[in-house]
C-alpha cells in the first residue's frame, strides 16, 4: 500500500501484509482494523478506540480510508433511496437502496457511466468515463450502511456500468464483501447483473465464490437484440446461451433473466414463444420489467414506451404455459 492507496481496495491478505510487514504490527491488528471499517463502519482512525493513542496517531498519516461522499440523496414514496456519490477524483456514480419488507438490497455501480450504449438506457447514453476500483465498489455499500445505521442484506451489481467489463475489480470486491474477516456477506446475497459478456460469465462460473447471476436478455433473437443492445453484435445469443449453461452446470444456481417490456417492440406473443425456446433446459426465472421512459434520446431515436398491462400479462402467461417461471 502506498501513501495514496484507498484502504478499502485491500483484500484481507493485503491488510495482513500491510500490518505485519509495513507497519510491523501483529496480525490481529488487521482483523481489528477490518472490524472497525466493515463491521462498525468507522472510517476515522481517531474513533478506533481499541487501538492505543500512539498507534492511532501513527496510522492517521498512513491509512487512507475513502468511502464515496454523498452529494445527493432522494427517497421515493415506496422507500427506495437513490444516492449520488462523488469519488476522490470528482467523478459521480449512483447507488440505490431498495427496501423489501424487513430486508433491503443495495444496487451498486461498477463503472462511471457505461460503454455499452443500450438504446433504452440513460446510463448508456451518457457515455463511459472509467472503471471503479474494488474499494470504490465496496465503498458504496459501506457509505449506505453507515448512513442507514444498519447492515444491508443483499447486494446487486446493477447500478451504472457493466460489471463483467471490469472483472478484476469486481471479483476482488466480491472477495472483500464475502470474507468473514471483512463484510461477511453470503455468496447467495450477492448478484452480478450483466448484459451478456460471455468471457466474464465463463470466468464467473469458475470463480471460487458462487454468487448469483442475472442476465439482461431483453430480446429473444439476434436481429432485435442487436438493435436494442449493441453488445449482442460481439456476443450473440448462441454463445451467450452456451455460457449461461456452463455457469448453470458449474454452480447449480438458477439464473435470473431480465426482460424490459417495450410496447410493440419486444412484447409480441411470438417473442414470448422464442424466449421460452431459447431458455428451455436451464433453471431460470424471467423478470419482466416495466420500462421507465428516459429523457435523453439520441438524434433519430423515437424512444420507447412501457408495455400495457394486458400485453405483459399475455407474455407472462405464455412463458408460464411453457414452463418458464416469471
Ligand atoms: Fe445501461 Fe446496463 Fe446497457 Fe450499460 S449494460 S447501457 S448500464 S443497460
Amino acid at each position: 500500500m502506498t501513501e495514496t492507496t484507498n484502504a478499502l481496495d485491500l483484500s484481507y491478505e493485503e491488510w495482513t501484509e500491510v500490518c505485519t510487514k509495513r507497519w510491523e504490527l501483529p496480525r490481529y491488528r488487521a482483523e481489528q482494523l477490518c472490524q472497525w471499517i466493515y463491521g462498525k463502519k468507522v472510517f476515522n482512525v481517531h474513533e478506533m478506540t481499541n487501538l492505543s493513542k500512539e498507534l492511532r496517531e501513527r496510522l492517521v498519516y498512513e491509512l487512507l480510508i475513502l468511502p464515496p461522499i454523498t452529494v445527493r440523496e432522494d427517497e421515493s414514496k415506496d422507500g427506495t433511496r437513490k444516492f449520488l456519490f462523488q469519488l476522490y477524483d470528482g467523478e459521480q456514480i449512483e447507488s440505490v437502496l431498495i427496501p423489501q419488507g424487513s430486508h433491503s438490497t443495495a444496487c451498486i455501480s461498477s463503472q462511471v457511466g457505461c460503454p455499452l450504449a443500450c438504446s433504452f438506457c440513460a446510463t448508456g447514453q451518457s457515455g463511459f468515463s472509467r472503471n471503479l476500483s474494488a474499494g470504490e465498489i465496496v465503498g458504496q455499500l459501506l457509505a449506505i450502511e453507515k448512513r442507514m445505521g444498519r447492515d444491508v442484506e443483499n447486494v446487486v451489481y446493477m447500478g451504472m456500468g457493466e460489471p463483467l467489463l471490469n472483472t478484476a475489480a469486481v471479483l476482488k470486491s466480491i472477495e472483500i464483501l464475502h470474507s468473514p474477516k471483512m463484510r461477511n456477506l453470503g455468496a447467495r446475497h450477492i448478484t452480478i447483473s450483466t448484459s451478456g459478456i460471455v468471457p466474464g460469465i465463463l470466468e464467473l462460473a469458475e470463480f471460487h465464490i458462487p454468487v448469483r447471476l442475472s442476465v439482461s436478455l431483453h430480446a429473444p433473437n439476434d436481429m432485435l437484440r442487436g438493435k436494442l443492445m449493441p453488445v449482442n453484435r460481439k456476443y450473440p445469443l448462441g454463445p451467450l446461451v452456451d455460457a449461461l449453461k456452463a455457469y448453470w452446470r458449474a454452480t447449480g444456481e438458477r439464473i435470473t433473466i431480465e426482460y424490459v417490456m417495450l410496447q410493440k417492440v419486444n412484447d409480441e406473443p411470438e417473442h414470448a414463444y422464442e424466449t421460452a425456446a431459447l431458455l428451455s433446459g436451464m433453471s431460470v426465472y424471467v423478470n419482466l420489467i416495466p420500462y421507465n421512459p428516459i429523457a435523453i434520446i439520441r438524434p433519430g431515436d423515437k424512444g420507447y414506451s412501457r408495455s400495457s398491462a394486458g400485453r405483459v400479462k399475455e407474455f407472462s402467461s405464455i412463458l408460464s404455459k411453457l414452463g418458464i417461471e416469471n
